[in-house]
């Protein structure tokens, strides 16, 4: 037996990047995945159909987060995705992966309040009311896994509200692990260092191979090399860890 079978999960923004192959992931070891996406509605049905493709099971859901009314809208598809699979709400897993980054960085002498806001709309308060919303229906046994970023602990300045959203999550799951272990539900961060998610970028050879050379492997990461950490999280196997901060970076916070 696989080690999510009869569990359900979500995992935001998994129409590309590190939430598809989580969500792949999740789905192979068993879980019913509620494909969420923003914008890219036919990525998200290719998620889906990567997930029917090995056998598993999922739909998608959209909302568009750091909008008002976005929680509401996020749970009234999740919900009805769910019930029309298994007859009620259970969310066993959540995964608070969605994000909006700047490729490139914005100096912070140019950033504006507008920037500033979009950041923590989506990167932080989105999370927060989605974890607030979601723990009415995780059960005992539930896991909530919080995609933070390596930037939390290296200094860059061009990212540097980015990198504070992520400080904001890991501040989410720092203290409401202690109020959440009661009911046997963890929650964890998880940080990538820089991951191959498919845009454009990374098609440059010579943009790879400088980003490689910050981690210790000297390569770029791939969605998989996160989503498998964000998977072990998710299984009854990680049990005894909550609270943490996990290191997904192949080594390059070693200095
Ligand atoms: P991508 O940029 O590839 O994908 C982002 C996902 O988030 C998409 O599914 C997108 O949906 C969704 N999304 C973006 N904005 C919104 C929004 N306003 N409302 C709802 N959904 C939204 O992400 P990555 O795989 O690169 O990153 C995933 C997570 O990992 C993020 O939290 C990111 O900060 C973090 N991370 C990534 C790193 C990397 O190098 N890739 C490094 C460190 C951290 P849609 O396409 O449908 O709009």
């Amino acid at each position: 037996m696989s080690r999510l079978t009869g569990k359900t999960a979500l995992v935001t923004g998994s129409s590309r990047g590190i939430g598809r192959a989580t969500a792949v992931r999740l789905a192979r070891e068993g879980a019913l995945v509620a494909v969420h996406y923003a914008a890219n509605e036919a990525a998200a049905r290719e998620t889906v159909e990567l997930i029917e493709k090995d056998g598993g099971h999922g739909f998608t859901v959209h909302a568009e987060l750091g909008v008002p009314g976005d929680v509401h809208e996020l749970f009234l598809g999740l919900d009805k995705g769910l019930k029309e699979r298994t007859g009620d709400t259970t969310l066993d897993v959540l995964v608070n992966n969605a994000g909006v980054t700047s490729a490139t960085g914005i100096l912070p002498e140019d950033l504006t309040p507008e920037q500033f806001d979009t950041f923590f709309a989506v990167n932080a308060k989105a999370p927060y009311f989605i974890v607030q919303r979601a723990l009415a229906q995780i059960p005992e046994g539930g896991r909530i896994i919080n995609i933070s970023s390596g930037l939390t602990r290296v200094a860059n300045p061009d990212q540097v509200a980015y990198a504070m959203t992520k400080g904001a999550i890991e501040q989410l799951t720092l203290h409401l692990a202690r109020s959440l272990a009661p009911r046997g539900i963890t929650i964890n961060s998880v940080a990538p260092g820089i991951t191959d998610n498919g845009s454009a970028v990374f098609g440059i050879p010579e943009a790879v191979e400088q980003m490689a050379q910050l981690s210790a492997f000297k390569r770029v990461g791939t969605a998989g090399d996160v989503a498998d950490v964000i998977t072990f999280l998710a299984t009854d196997e990680a049990r005894w860890i909550t609270g943490a901060f996990i290191d997904a970076t192949g080594g390059t916070l070693l200095g």
